[in-house]
This record gives structure tokens, sequence and C-alpha cells, in this order.
């Protein structure tokens, strides 16, 4: 029980009206919980009003937004306020209200919020009743709701000064010295000293209260607090009294305490008096306390900061002390009282010791220890939260020495914690521009006085006309100052000098939080906007959103950008740094700019300083995206030279409202433009509608005939891989064959109450992560469970059966079993519980079985057909063929399908399924953005789709032309960044599908395409990066090239759809694909080149791969190996990662062939019924290695020579600058995971947008996703190292773990991402590269990469640790790769989290720093270690897996 909460109930229960004043957002009020609690047992019903403080650290009277001050004397109310340690700020009140009652234990809070209401209520005034409010252990015994009601609302609440009228005389325990008091009864008498508990003390040789008259109003409000005062003793059966003595009844040395602080201690000669009515303090009962017998009395008080020299109870008892016999006067000494709970007995005789040794008595004593007040606390400045600092590092950023905050941190250690209000800053901000003012009148002033050098008026002059321009008017400045400083002073230089701090124009900004958006008025911050002063204020605002709604909503905010725009003449911008890092840039410069008040919204949605900036992402998303946080700019100076002073810059938003415009204006001109068609159109169209309905009737009335013997039947299914989709969909079409009238739906878009409607519903789910449902069942799961544990009997109408699949190997541990299928096992009891009836037991596929999942199926589905009465049915049509890839292929048309029409169709985002597969192969992948997937299907609307977009560019390499159009591209079509891809090229995300044609004309209007960058045909061909072998390099970039072209298909219809090259129509002139065929190839196809020493193509994870042989610095040839592949699918054993086998050697020459007759045999002899067992590797594992040789062989002609020696060292890139051998130099730099953005502190799109400006060599893409800024000519090195110094893109300081990192794209762009991989594994690595530091190995590599699913885009499976998606923040673990990537890894551990991670790795590494042999490598340690067996072959790679050491003894 706390002090606050003892308050509070008392508040609560005794107040018509109670306004809790609150901190600013996130923190709630002390006092909240507290009044819920109440509420809730209560049958009060106060008014509750919330009002929101500006900034919980500012003074006093911005505390108190309620009341004016002045106000508080005469409203019937009470204060009641919480203090932590210091009566400082609430000590300024005593002056102003009748009454000022301080509390200091939780017990004295109850008694003291009881008596302070009853004494508002009775004497309609104002009461203060300041408590501390830190007293956790303490202990209160509250009055029952009854009783405290009784007490307050009681008819008779007529005062009767004397208190004593009642029988009840309640003072038993009362006095500390009543051996010499009054009566029993404890009656008050006026002039005696005795207080309303009848405490005695009036003869015990004080100085006659007689001699002392009292002021008669105080006397009275005294009177009337001890008349308040018995009668709630009455209630309580505790005394209350305004001080309370104890310790010597002769004493010499008062010691007066008012503050937290009680003393036991027994001193002889000392008394103590703990002060806790401080308003209407008497001076009669003063005086009573100090005894003729005392000579010194101290006064202690819990004031930290009091700008006056005498405090207040000081100055009363020496005031009170004055009224006495002026020879008895004693020595009174003020105190500050510390720390009371480190006070001793010793430090109180130390005080008295210090007070009578101090000759002056007006030097303050101390006792305790300081308290660290809230200046002492913050005396580094407040704690500005580590996400805000992306902001305010940009301003530093954008305007280094200009930027001037107004109400920075770093004034609070001069100016106190008021420097950082919003008022202080526009106080700050106004003086300084009128100084300036006086500054530029100072110097006109000088200009004319004609005493100054021809020099010295020049710079004035060109001061003046520059004055406004941040650089030049610093530079002049200082030469002006410095020569006015040389030269002889008059009373005009001596001015300007005075005022030389304002030579330099300076960015003015005042940065605030949202808070101040609920306070528009009291914060500054209208004031600040109605200035007209040309200041910059930046809000942030940091609620997330999706607690958007869980804001209290008595606290409305306002829309401070609609406010202040309405001002008209103020710049506002709406921005998010993790939304549009480039807008907000622009909108900080265009508020610099602009002449006049400017305010930056800025959102920054974070909940605690913890939270990972992929939290902060994502609900930056979600906010921008659902228009929640619109990105907008409003320039009002625009107005005046006719440009429209509007921009919005969300792009979803934007893009709706495109949409709907188009359309708008579409048809609107169609009516403008043919009158008559109006008319068609409108009749048509209810024509259309007529001709539907019919149709549908008629559809109705034939199912109605078809179905008379079995009920209909919904099948809803839950799949995150698309399994259990297939399975429903074959379900719903073997039922229809049956007659059977089926709806088919996801789990999550079926509701409770629509399953309550429902008779036969048919359940698939298949299993994710940990046991879990997929992704689109878990809403709907969520719901059943919370329905099944409230118990309810909801589904008496629905008969069901459960068809569920899953692994039953996943979980290797035994305690882990239980997860295999749970999603279907708890739908299937949840179901009944809810009172369903199963009809069909529940149905268990495992992937596991012979004939996987189909096993169980083969069982599950006759019984489900007998309980639908449909069992003996015969079903004599065939069951339609499934449609797969080789039919949409094959029907394609040489890939044209209907994308045409597609793109034509604005009224989705998306294009047909079909057409999906088939854009893959001219080099675009449909998406949407997963992040906010779900918030739209709750509002109804399609995902948000848009398209990612690769370029084809053999070899990676590319010219600075070529690099400005992608930097374009980015900009103009995709999400403002783009990404350097593990097969050396481009990557677009986030193109709309309006911008589709427009960004693939753009990329080939600079010769490159996008054509076979994804897709079942040979994908971009890549090859090693290798600056210093420039002659090498040319030849084998040149082959890669070679071969690329050699393999792209010749389909027109690239040319056809997006660059609007002439149709290829009909049968006349038919397309011809000599390599492909109309069927292309059974799965994608890719080529790596390698130059020994480095692998950085990691060429064996390739279906194809040359290993370039040199002979005397010459290109003599490539190992060819054949084979390797990375894609995986969880649980499927059947399939595996393969490293790719040596065949041989061919030359240079016959290169391009192998490469054509390798992919033909593959072509011919993969396998095309089940593309998860189509790629090169299964069918080299299929046909034998020897054989698909000799087929190659056959197939060339001739028998590749034998392989050649060669040595492979490392698969990481050569970061840093090296000179190629034609003395041109090249810099390799580490762009994480290979994100071209800006980012604060990394802004590489504008750094090498600005090298591409002026680089006259080439760009090169290495396959771990960084750059070589290549071929600069020694002429050229100085201006492009200036360039990358100034962009910071020279730094490589980073780990070794980080340098050898790499990770796929995944989240929120992928749509087959399980987790994230991204933006996620820098967060891990900064964790886990703290391991390495702590271990001493910074600077060793380990290639650690991560991927969001099985396919392995980042090659994961050859990597030394790898983490694989497999739910949310859930990963496969692999160990073992070898480094230069010739070894595959192994599962370590089937399901890992961070925590997780982060303890296997700890000791681990730390083991591997102590225990690793001379230039061992992590990957072959872990082996060797224990850790993890030896993947041999990729058919292999299931055996031992799990890691540790049994597995190893195993072999
Ligand atoms: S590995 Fe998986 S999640 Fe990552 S980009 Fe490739 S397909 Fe997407």
């Amino acid at each position: 029980m706390t002090c606050s909460s003892v308050v509070a109930r008392i508040a609560y229960l005794a107040s018509e009206t109670l306004v809790d004043s609150l901190p600013p957002l996130p923190a709630t009020s002390e006092f909240a919980s507290s009044f819920s609690v109440t509420s809730q047992s209560s049958r009060r019903r106060p008014n509750v009003i919330t009002v929101p403080t500006a900034a919980i650290q500012l003074q006093l009277s911005s505390e108190l937004p309620v009341l004016h001050l002045a106000e508080l004397a005469s409203p019937p109310l009470v204060l009641h306020i919480a203090l932590l340690n210091d009566l400082s700020d609430v000590l300024l009140l005593r002056a102003i209200v009748p009454y000022f009652i301080l509390s200091t234990n939780s017990q004295q809070a109850h008694d003291n919020a009881l008596l302070a209401s009853k004494l508002a209520r009775s004497q309609k005034k104002a009461v203060v009743h300041a408590f501390f409010s830190r007293n956790e252990t303490d202990v209160a015994t509250e009055l029952s709701e009854e009783s405290v009601l009784a007490f307050l609302f009681e008819e008779n609440d007529v005062i009767n000064v004397n208190g004593h009228s009642n029988g009840v005389n309640g003072h038993s325990n009362g006095h500390s010295n009543g051996t010499n008091g009054n009566g029993e009864n404890g009656h008050t008498n006026e002039i005696n000293g005795n207080g309303a508990n009848g405490h005695s003390n009036g003869t015990n040789g004080l100085d006659s209260p007689e001699a002392i008259v009292d002021d008669q109003v105080a006397l009275q409000l005294f009177q009337n607090y001890e008349a308040a005062a018995l009668n709630t003793l009455k209630a309580i059966r505790r005394p209350l009294r305004p001080f309370v003595v104890h310790g010597s009844s002769n004493p010499t040395t008062v010691i007066f305490s008012l503050g937290k602080a009680s003393f036991e201690a027994d001193i002889e000669g000392v008394s103590f008096v703990d002060v806790s009515l401080l308003t209407p303090l008497l001076p009669s009962r003063i005086l009573s306390a100090i005894p003729q017998t005392a000579t010194s009395v101290i006064v202690l008080e819990q004031i930290q900061n009091w700008s006056l020299k005498w405090t207040p109870l000081y100055l009363e008892i020496v005031s009170a002390l004055q009224q006495r016999n002026p020879d008895a006067r004693r020595i009174v000494h003020s105190g500050i009282l510390g720390d009371s709970s480190q006070i001793s007995h010793s430090d109180i005789l130390r005080l008295i010791e210090k007070a009578s040794t101090s000759t002056s008595p007006s030097s303050r004593l101390r006792l305790g220890p300081p308290i660290l007040s809230k200046e002492t606390v913050t005396s580094g400045g407040p704690h500005i939260p580590k996400h805000e600092l992306s902001y305010t590092k940009i301003l530093s950023h954008l305007f280094r020495e200009r930027l001037e905050v107004s109400n920075s941190p770093d004034l609070v250690s001069t100016q106190g914690l008021l420097s950082t209000s919003p008022e202080f800053a526009l106080g700050r901000v106004r003086g300084q521009i009128d100084e300036r003012a006086n500054l530029v009148a100072a110097v006109q002033d000088l200009l004319q006085s004609g005493l100054i050098d021809p020099d010295l008026h020049s710079l004035l002059s060109n001061w003046v006309l520059a004055k406004d321009d941040g650089i030049k008017s610093r530079s002049l400045g200082k030469e002006i100052v410095k020569k006015l400083e040389s030269i002889s002073s008059s009373v005009d230089v001596h001015r300007v000098l005075t005022l030389k701090a304002h030579f330099p124009s300076v960015s003015r900004w005042i940065i605030g939080s949202d808070a101040w958006s609920y306070d528009l008025g009291s914060s500054g911050l209208h004031h600040a906007i109605a200035s007209g002063l040309n200041v910059n204020i930046l809000i942030l605002d940091t609620l997330p959103y999706s607690q958007r709604n869980s804001a209290d909503p008595t606290r409305r905010k306002h829309d401070v950008g609609l406010y202040a725009m309405n001002h008209g003449d103020v710049y506002v911008a709406s921005v998010a740094i993790y939304s549009s890092y480039a807008q907000v840039l622009q909108s900080l410069l265009e508020a610099d700019k602009f002449d006049g008040p400017s305010v930056v919204l800025a959102y920054l949605p974070y909940e605690t300083e913890d939270a990972p900036a992929l939290n902060i992402l994502k609900e930056t998303k979600l906010a921008v995206d659902a228009g929640y946080w619109p990105l907008y700019r409003w320039d009002p100076s625009k107005e005046s030279k006719g440009a429209e002073p509007f921009s919005l810059d969300s792009d979803t938003i934007k893009n709706d409202l495109q949409t709907f415009l188009d359309r708008q204006n579409h048809l609107s001109q169609l009516v403008r433009s043919k009158p008559q068609l109006a008319s068609e159109l409108v009749s048509s169209l209810g024509e259309t509608v007529k001709e539907i309905r019919k149709k549908k009737a008629l559809q109705s009335y034939n199912d109605l005939l078809s179905n008379l013997d079995a009920p209909p039947l919904t099948i809803l299914y839950a799949s995150d891989g698309g399994n259990a989709e297939k399975v429903a969909k074959r379900l719903s079409n073997r039922a229809q064959a049956r007659g059977v009238s089926t709806t088919l739906a996801t789990l999550d878009s079926m509701s409770l109450d629509s399953l309550q409607q429902e008779d036969f519903v048919a359940f698939i789910t298949s299993t994710a992560g940990q046991g879990e449902p997929p992704q689109n069942g878990r809403q709907f799961s969520k719901a059943l469970n919370a329905a099944a544990a409230r118990g309810e009997s909801l589904l008496p109408k629905l008969r069901y059966s459960v068809f569920a699949m899953g692994d039953s190997h996943y979980w290797p541990r035994p305690e882990d079993a239980h997860y295999y299928n749970k999603p279907g096992k708890d739908l299937d009891t949840r179901l009944e519980k809810l009172g369903g009836s199963r009809v069909a037991a529940l149905g268990l596929g495992d992937d596991q079985d012979a004939d996987g999942y189909q096993t169980g199926y083969n069982a599950w589905e006759p019984q489900f057909w007998k309980a639908l009465g449909v069992d003996s049915i015969e079903v004599t049509e065939a069951e339609p063929e499934p449609i797969t890839n080789e039919h949409i292929k094959a029907a394609s048309n040489y890939l044209r399908g209907t994308i045409l029409e597609g793109l034509d169709d604005t009224s989705t985002g998306a294009i047909a399924p079909s057409d999906g597969q088939l854009t893959k192969f001219h080099g675009i992948y449909q998406q949407d953005d997963r992040d906010i997937r779900d918030e739209r299907m709750a509002q109804g609307v399609e995902p948000a789709f848009s398209f990612m977009i690769r370029v084809r560019m053999p070899g990676g390499v590319c010219t600075p032309k070529q690099w400005l159009q992608m930097d374009q591209i980015a900009d103009e079509h995709g999400s403002g960044t783009f990404k350097i891809t593990t097969r050396q090229t481009f990557q677009f995300h986030g193109v709309i599908k309006r911008h589709l044609k427009p960004a693939i004309q753009d990329i080939n209007r600079v010769l490159l395409d996008t054509l076979a960058a994804c897709g079942d045909v040979n994908r971009n061909v890549v090859c090693s990066s290798i600056p210093t072998k420039s002659k090498l390099h040319a030849q084998v970039h040149q082959f890669c090239v070679s071969v690329s072209e050699h393999l792209v298909p010749r389909t027109t219809a690239y040319h056809e759809i997006w660059l609007d090259k002439k149709m290829v129509a009909g049968d006349a002139l038919k397309d011809f694909e000599p390599l492909y065929g109309e069927f292309y190839l059974p799965r994608k196809f890719k080529i790596a080149v390698a130059v020994p020493p480095t692998n950085d193509v990691d060429v064996f994870a390739n279906d194809l791969g040359f290993i370039a042989i040199v002979d005397n610095g010459e290109l003599a040839g490539f190992n060819v190996t054949i084979g390797g592949g990375m894609g995986v699918t969880h649980g499927s054993k059947k399939t595996y990662p393969r490293t790719g086998d040596i065949i041989g050697f061919c030359t240079p020459e016959q290169g391009k062939i192998v490469a054509e007759k390798v992919m033909l045999t593959q072509r011919d002899n993969g396998n095309r019924e089940d593309r998860k067992n189509a790629r090169l590797k299964y069918t080299i594992d299929r046909m034998g290695l020897d054989v698909f040789k000799a087929e190659v062989e056959k197939r060339l002609g001739y028998q590749l020579q034998p392989a050649r020696s060669y040595t492979f060292d490392r698969n990481i890139d050569d970061y840093g600058w090296s000179t190629g051998e034609d003395g041109r130099h090249h810099f390799t730099m580490f762009i994480e995971n290979g994100r071209v953005q800006d980012e604060a502190g990394k802004e590489f799109k504008s750094g090498l947008r600005e090298i591409a400006k002026v680089h006259k060599g080439a760009f090169r893409l290495t396959t771990n996703q960084h750059l070589l800024v290549s071929d600069i000519a020694p002429e050229n090195l100085s201006q492009i190292k200036s360039i990358l110094a100034k962009f910071k893109m020279d730094n490589l300081s980073y780990s070794g773990l980080r340098l050898a990192s790499s990770a796929c794209v995944a989240f929120p762009t992928c749509g087959l991402a399980m987790a994230e991989s991204e933006r996620y594994l820098p967060i891990l690595i900064d964790k886990v590269e703290k391991i390495c530091e702590e271990n001493g190995l910074r600077n060793d590599a380990i290639v650690m990469r991560m991927t969001g699913c099985p396919n392995g885009c980042a090659r994961p499976y050859v990597a030394e640790i790898a983490f694989i998606g497999k739910a949310p923040g859930t990963y496969l673990m692999l160990l073992g790769g070898g480094y230069y990537g010739q070894r595959l890894n192994k599962i370590y551990r089937e399901t890992v989290t961070e925590p997780e991670i982060l303890d296997i790795l700890k000791p681990m590494i730390k083991r591997y720093a102590l225990e690793r042999n001379e230039g061992e490598h992590f990957g072959d340690w872990t082996i060797r270690a224990g850790y993890i067996a030896a993947t041999t072959s990729g058919k292999e790679w299931y055996d031992r897996m799990g890691g540790e050491e049994q597995f190893a003894q195993q072999s």
C-alpha cells in the first residue's frame, strides 16, 4: 500500500469532481490505477477529469495546469500533491492557500487526506495536502467506504470551534507529554496552547501564551482546523496534531523539522517538533513548543532549492520568537534536512554541536546527506531516448555548426530544467533574433560612420548582403571580428563586438514531444506557431500505430499540423524517418529555408527504449500506409510563386488517390466527349446486372437440384506453404464431383459467429513454427481458444472433421513431440468442447509417411464422404488435373500469357496468378507488403500489391550512367532504395503495377534488361570480382557475358509487352526458343564463374560452375562443376542442399557450349512432375554423376579434359583499396546486406550518386552484396576518396563477423519469407559481435548468413553459421560450413530464438577463441570440437543432424 493509493482512494470517495494531473505519455498517472480499483467497489462516481501536464520536469507553475495560482484559495478543493523528497516547489503554494498540511507516512497521509477533505467541505476553502509518495513499505489502516462517506457527508457538518461538545475524547494516545495537560476531554482552549487532541503542555514552563496575540483571521482558521481534526479523530480514532513534540520536557535545544523525518533519538536536553500543519501556524502555538529553558532552536526544512535567503518555517519561528520578551530570545538556526533515512544519533549530536559553535546563525546547517534532487539527478541534462537521436543526428548532420537547439538539454546544467520548455526556448529565440537585429543595425551604423578602412568596409558590406547565408555569414563574421579586435576601439566598434556572437546565421530549432500536442496553449507551442518568428519546431510523436486506440480518450491530441496550417504563414511537414529518409531531409531543409515559423511533425513510434528498430519500422509502415500518419509538406511560400503549396508524399495514399482520380477522369472524359454513351453505359450496366442475376438464379437452381442429397459443405484451411490449401482445393473439387455444394475459404476469414450458422465443415490445417497454426489461421484459433476457455457451447449445430498436416520428425527431442500436428489436434478438441459433433475422426497427415501426408489423407477422406452421405456416389468424371507451372508455361505462348491485359486492369493492384508465374521469366515477382497484410485484411481491402524487379547484368558490372539510372528508378518507381543481390545485380522493391512498364523501359534505356533474371531459365551469370587482376577479370567478365547472352531466352514477348515492340501475331509468325522450347527448364538454373583463390561467388552452390585456371597470367580455361543448389523445403527430406561436383576441364572457347549442353541435359532429364525435386542437383543424384556427365559429353561430342589443380582460400570480399596491374584503383566498400539507401550516418544512396556523377570507371557488384568503385584513374583518385570520406562510405571499421555476413531480403516484401532476415541480421550481429569482441575475435571473419525461408537465396547452406527462418522470430540453426564455400553445413538446432542463439554461441565462441589451431576457421573447428558432424554430400545432409558430441561419436 502506498501513500498515493490511500490518498487517491480518499480523494475519489470525497470528491464530486476529481482532476488527475497526468505526466506526458507514455507514463501514466500514479493515481489512475487506484481510482480504477476504487471505482470497481465504490458506489461513488465522481466526475474524473484527466489533465496532462506539458512536461513532468517543468516547474510547479506548469505542473498544476488546472487552476491559476491566485484562484486556489477560494474554492472548496483539496490539492493532494505527491512529493518525492523535496518541499521546494510545493512550499510556494503555502502563502496562497488557507490550509497547508504535510504527511510523511501512509497512515498520516490517509488521516490527513480525510481531514483535508473535511476541512474543504466544511470551510469551503482550499486545502493543500502534500505527502511523500515513496513509502512502499508503510502500512495504513483505512476507513471503510461507509465510514468515510458518513464522516464526510454527514448532515451536521457544523464546526464546533471548541471541539469538545461530545463525549468522545479520543485523546488517549494523542499526547506525548500529557502528564500536566488538560482534562480528559481534550478540549481545546483557544489560548492555552493545547491542540485539538488535547495533548497537554500548558504549564510546563513555556512562555505564557497569553502574552502573544495571534492574528484573528489565522486564529479562526486554526480553530476550524482543530475542530475538523477533532471530528476526524472521532472517525479514525487517531489524533491529528498540527505538530508533535517529543524528547526532553526541559530542553535546551529544540529541533523543528519540516519534511520526511522522524527522530527517534533520545538526547538529553533536546526536544523535537515534527510539523504537519504549516498554514495556519500561530505564533502562540510555535512558542508553546519552545520552553523557556531552550536556548537554541534549530529549524530543519527539507528544501533543496530555495531561491530566497530565509526559508518559510524558519521565518515563522523567528517572527514568533520576536514577539516574546526580547531578553529571552534564543538563537535560531536554519538548516537543510537531508536524506532522513541516513541520519544517525551521532549526526544529530554533531548538528547540535555545530549549532552551538556557529558564530553566525545565518549560516545554514545541514542534517543528513543531500538528497539527489531533480537538478542533481539530471545534471547532465534530461535523458534523450536513443531512438530520438535519429532525428537529432540528422539535424546536426544537415546544419552542423549552424544548428542551434534552443531548448537543448545541454542548457539544463546552467539554466535549470525550465530551459527545456517551449516557452523558454521561444523566449531565447526571440532574444537572439532581437540581438541579431541590433547587430545588423550596429554594423550599418559602423558602415555609415566613415571611421573604418575600405577592407573592413567591404567585409561589413558583404556580411550585410550575405547575413542569411549560413556559411558565408560565419566566415565573414570571423574575419570582421578579427579586424575589429585589432583596431582602436570606438563606441560603434565596441557595440558591434558585444554582439559578435550573432554574426553567423543559425538554424534555430525547438525540439519537443507529442505531449505538446495535448496542450497547445500552455505548452507554448501555440505561441511559437503564432509568433511569426523564424524558428523551426520539431515535434516527435512516439505513439505506436498499433496502440493508437489505447491512448486515454480524455487526453485528446490536437492535430498540430492542421492547427499550424490554419495560421497560413507556417511551414508544416509530417515526416517519418523509418518510412522516407529522403522526405525527412527535404522537409528539414525546407523548414530551415522558410522565413517564418516551421513545424515538422516527426513520427517515431516506440514503446520503450529497448524497442528494436525493426518494430519501429513496422509500426511506421503501418501508420504511414494506413494513412494514420500521412507524409506531407505544406509550404505557404510556394503560393506566391504560383506553385502548389501542399505536397502529399505518402506513396500508398498517393497511389490510391491517383487510381481513384484516374477512374473518375476516365469516366467523366468518356461521358463528356460522347454524351450519348453516358446513358448507354448506365443502361448496359443495368443489363449486365440483370444478366448476371439471371445466371445466378439458374446456377442456384441447378445447384439445388444437384445437391438435394448432401448438405452444403464448407472447407476451411490454414496454410503457410500452400500444401494445406492444395489439399483443401482438391477436397472441394472432389466434393463437387459428388454433387456437394462447397465453399472454400481460409480459417481466418471465418468468424465464430458465422461458424455458428454452418452445418458441415471440413478443416484442413498445416503446422507452423513451434506447433502454431499457420498465419492465415491464427486469429480464428485465438478466438476459438478464448471461447473454449470461457466454457461456451457455441456450436451445437456444427458437424465437422479435421485433417491435420505436419511432420512427426520435425522436433527431434522427445519432449517436443506434442508439437506434431498440434494446430489440427487443438482445433479438433476445441470444436468438440464448443459443442460441435465430430463426424469423422481426426485425420493426421505425416510428411514422414511413405506417401507423405497423402497416406493419412487416403484413410481420412472416405470416412468423411461417409459422414456426408456421399460415399456411395460413383465419380465418373476424371478429377481435374491441377494446373502446374508446366501447364502455364506451355499455354503462355512463349511467356506472354495475359500479362498485357493484366497490366491494363486497374481494378486490382495484382496480376492473374498464372501471369505471376510468367512475369518471373521477365524478371518480375509479384509481392505484397507483409507488414501490413493483416491490417489491410482487417480493413477488407486487397493486400498492398507491388512488384520486385530484378535486372539481368552478367558479371555484375555497370557504368556510372547505368548506376544513376538505377538510383532514379528506385526513386521514381520503387521504394526509394534498391538492393545489390547475391546474384550480383540490382533489385527494386515496391514497384506498383502502374509503374512496372515505365520502370522496365527506364532499365532498358541504359542498355540493361530484366529478361530471365528469374523464372525457369538460366539466371544472371555471376563472376568473381577481382580488382587486382584487371586483364583476367576482363576476360572472365567477357566469358560471363557471352554465356549469359548465349543462354538468354529468345522470346519476343518481353519486347512486345514491356517495350511496346511490334506484336508477333498469331500463327503467321511464331516465336521459337532454340534452347528452351516451349516448356523452358524444369526449374531455375544458376551459373557462376570463380577466379581462385577467391570463391566469392560460392561456385559450388550453383547448378553449373566454372573455376578459372590461369597459366602464366593468361586464362587457360575452367574446371567445370555441376549440381550445386541451395533450396530446401522445411521438413521434406526429399529436398536437400548440395555442393557441386567437378567433372572436368574445358577451354574458354568451349565453356559456352559446355554450359548449353549441361543445361539441355537438365532440360530433358529434370523432374517436371515435382518442382521440389526438379533442380539439377536432384537430376544428377537420380541419374548418377557419371551418367549425367556422359550424357553431357555425348551432346558435346567430346570428353572434358581432366580437372586441373586450384586453391580457394576465402569466399568473402577483399574490402578496401587495391590497385590493378593496369595502375587503376578500386575500392571495395561494405554495404550491409546490399541495401543501397540513406540512413543517418550511412548515406550510401546519396554518396554513390555523387560518385556516379563524376566517376569515369565502373561499378562492380559482388555476390556478397557489396560494391566496388572500380577502375579509378590515378588522376581521379583524390576526388573519389573525398566523396567516399564525405559520406563515410570508406568506413570499414566493422567486426570480421559483420564483414563476412549476408542476409536475403525476406520481410516485408518476399512472399515466401517465414521470418525476418535483412532487417534482423544486423541486430543479431550487434549482439554476437559483442561476444566475439569479449573473446578477442573482433577481426576474425566468421561467415554468418541468414535467410527468411529455406530457399536459401543468401547461400546459407555453405556458411559457417547460418540461420534459416521457420516462423517469425524462430530459425533453424546450422553449423560447420566450409570457410570458402567448399562444404555444406548441417542442422544443429531445429528451432532457435534469439536468447537461445546467444546462449549457444557464447560458450561456443569462447571455446573457439581458446582452442582453435593456428588459422583454423570456425566451421572446421565446430566439427573438430564435436559440435557437429561434417557434411560430406547433399544426400547425407540430414544424417547425424542435431549436433553435439553424441553425433560425432556415432560416426
Ligand atoms: S531466401 Fe526465402 S525469404 Fe529470403 S529472399 Fe529468398 S525466397 Fe525470400
